[in-house]
């Protein structure tokens, strides 16, 4: 179990063997700077569960863990220390100062950190099919299960997005590719986890064997919500970077990146580093197939009340909403259900639009008739949206037509930073 970095580790130097020395070790051992001294012991169990494994087949080199003697900060764990402060963005001093103390106490995801550079890592291996399965192996008690489905999807919906990668959920137990647990520390694959705070959640690599590899395990001692702001861990955003290793990229050094190995609050978007990554290890998401697509001045407004201004543009539709307001607006889409005798599969939403600095795209329901397919809350797109694509992860059957409520605020500002401009809408069916 790691335990917190204490203040009197604040100032250690080369040579220390001062009592808190041990502690920066574990931390550096438990996160792969450091060659584990415990679990040299146990090598044939390191290698068999091998969750973190550092020795992988593809050829990105990864730094070897060093080897320190343990209670001293001795060069080993100097260089360890510097490794670390150099992948936290911290000046590598190779010293303890408060700065690394509070890195290191951060909230952080429990895989290994693996690279120096400021990018995607990958290395860990890759499915060799792009339709996984998912399963609840159970749930946790601090969200409803219907709710955590719908945060797990969304989760699942930025990898599909941009990928060909398709998530099916199949029925609770431990079937499926990718299983999700929510346990409390020992839960039986080595790496326990270690009470509320620190480590969040950790998952298997696709290079591990079956039938571990892209397991995602969460702490049940921490408090998991799916609003924002709330008070706790934000599940979509917590288990969206969990899903990235089990599709098999490592730790980035980019702070932008979903796979920052440190917890930073909502973050419910794949940065451009994250895409890079995962379509260099399967590939764009493909040419669209049957997209049909409709102009912004077919969008519906829930409460027109709410609105300055409304007026069309030729091609596109300028909205500016009142200040510190929330709209709904709706695009019913045309929806082609069977072709050539065949039910089509619904793929991705697609938006261009364009919206002012106070204007914010909050949330994104796909609907088929009057079943909701997707809940994407807290997707939070501002700017310039050109080509936006909010994955439906499971590609369920078109039963009836597709609409799309799209949830906006309108925070303070002046009217062109109010101001939301739909230029059109479109859904891809396979
Ligand atoms: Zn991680
Ligand atoms: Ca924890
Ligand atoms: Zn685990």
């Amino acid at each position: 179990m790691s335990k917190s970095i204490p203040t009197s580790a604040v100032g250690l130097k080369a040579g220390s063997k001062a009592k808190a020395v041990s502690s920066v070790q574990a931390y550096l051992e438990q996160f792969g700077y450091l060659e584990d001294s415990q679990r040299k012991d146990d090598e044939l169990a390191f290698e068999s569960d091998s969750v973190f494994l550092r020795r992988t087949s593809d050829d990105h080199v990864l730094e070897e863990p060093l080897s320190g003697t343990p209670g001293v900060l001795d060069d080993s764990t100097v260089e360890a220390l510097k490794r670390f402060q150099q992948f936290a963005g911290l000046e590598a001093t190779g010293e303890m100062d408060e700065a690394t103390r509070e890195a290191m106490n951060s909230k952080r995801c429990g895989n290994l950190d693996t690279s120096p550079v400021g990018e995607f890592v990958t290395g860990a291996g890759k499915w060799q099919t792009n339709n996984l399965t998912y399963s609840f192996q159970n749930y946790t008690n601090d969200i409803p299960n219907s709710t955590i489905r719908w945060a797990i999807d969304e989760a699942f919906s930025f990898w599909s997005a941009e990928t060909p990668l398709r998530f099916r959920r199949v029925s609770d137990g431990t079937t499926g590719n990718i299983i999700i647990r929510f346990v409390t520390g020992d839960h039986g694959d080595g790496y326990p986890f270690d009470g509320p705070g620190n480590v969040l959640a950790h998952a298997f690599y696709p290079s591990n064997p079956d039938p571990i590899r892209g397991d995602s395990h969460f702490d049940d001692a921490e408090t998991w919500v799916v609003t924002v702001p709330g008070t706790g861990f934000d599940l979509v955003t917590v288990a969206a970077h969990e899903f990235g290793h089990a599709l098999g990229l490592r730790h980035s050094a980019d702070p932008a990146a979903i796979m920052y190995w440190r917890y930073q609050g909502p973050h419910r978007y794949l940065s451009s580093d994250d895409i890079q990554g995962i379509q260099s290890l399967y590939g764009g998401p493909g040419a669209l197939e049957n997209a049909t697509w409709i102009h912004g001045n077919a969008a519906l407004i829930e409460h027109p009340s709410r609105i300055q201004s409304q007026r069309y543009y030729g091609f596109f539709n300028r909205i500016i909403g009142e200040p510190n307001t929330t709209n709904w607006i709706h695009f019913a889409l045309p929806t082609p259900v069977i072709e050539d005798g065949r039910r089509l599969v619904m793929d991705r939403f697609m938006l261009r639009a364009s919206t002012g600095s106070s204007a914010i795209l909050r949330d994104v329901h796909i609907r088929d008739g009057s079943t909701v397919v997707a809940l994407l809350n807290e997707v939070n797109r501002s700017g310039n949206l050109g080509f936006e694509k909010f994955g439906v992860a499971s590609m369920p059957w078109v039963r009836w037509g597709i609409s799309v409520s799209l949830g906006f605020d309108f925070n303070a500002g002046s009217n062109s930073q109010r101001r939301v401009d739909l230029i059109s809408a479109g859904f891809d069916y396979k």
